[in-house]
C-alpha cells in the first residue's frame, strides 16, 4: 500500500460556521428579523452568474444559471425592506454583530484585521434576492496559529 502524506496531496482546510446572531436588527439595515406568515410584499427575481471582483465566473453560478429560474420572494414589511429587495444599498453594518463576531474572533484567539470590508460572493441559486451573498473577513490564524510554514502569504486557519 501507498503511504499518505497530507503534504504531499497539498490539502487546504478551512471552517465556516453558521449562526444567526442575537441582534435586534439585521446586518445591513434596520429591520427587526422576525418571522411572520403574512406576506404582504411580493417581488420576481431572475438572477444571473456576473464576473467576482477577480475578473471571473464561479463556476456553481454559471451551472446554476442554465437553468434561467424565474425566483418569487415574498416578505412582510415590518421585517423587510428595499434594501433586503436590492432596491437601496446596504446600510452601515450593525454595531452589535460587529462587536460579538469581534468578541468570537477574540475568545479564538485569532489575529483581527483592523478593517472590516464587506465583499460579495456570487450565490444565484435564489436562496438571496441579489445575487450574491456579503460575507467579511474580520480575524485569521486561530488560535493565533499560521498555517503553516510553507505558506507564503497568509492564509485563513
Ligand atoms: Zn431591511
Amino acid at each position: 500500500m501507498e503511504k499518505f502524506s497530507i503534504k504531499d496531496v497539498g490539502v487546504k482546510v478551512g471552517l465556516e460556521i453558521h449562526q444567526q446572531l442575537a441582534t435586534n436588527k439585521k446586518l445591513f439595515c434596520n429591520c427587526t428579523p422576525i418571522e411572520s406568515e403574512d406576506y404582504d410584499i411580493k417581488f420576481q427575481r431572475k438572477l444571473r452568474a456576473s464576473k467576482s471582483e477577480l475578473g471571473e465566473f464561479d463556476p456553481a453560478a454559471l451551472f446554476e444559471s442554465t437553468k434561467s429560474k424565474t425566483i418569487m420572494y415574498y416578505a412582510n414589511h415590518e421585517s423587510s425592506c428595499l434594501v433586503e429587495q436590492d432596491e437601496e444599498p446596504p446600510h452601515e453594518l450593525d454595531d452589535d454583530a460587529r462587536k460579538i463576531a469581534l468578541t468570537i474572533a477574540a475568545a479564538l484567539k485569532s489575529n483581527i484585521f483592523s478593517e472590516i470590508y464587506p465583499m460579495r460572493k456570487t450565490v444565484i441559486d435564489g436562496s438571496n434576492t441579489t445575487g450574491f451573498q456579503r460575507t467579511m473577513l474580520i480575524s485569521i490564524n486561530l488560535f493565533g496559529r499560521r498555517c503553516s510554514k510553507n505558506f507564503r502569504r497568509r492564509r485563513e486557519c
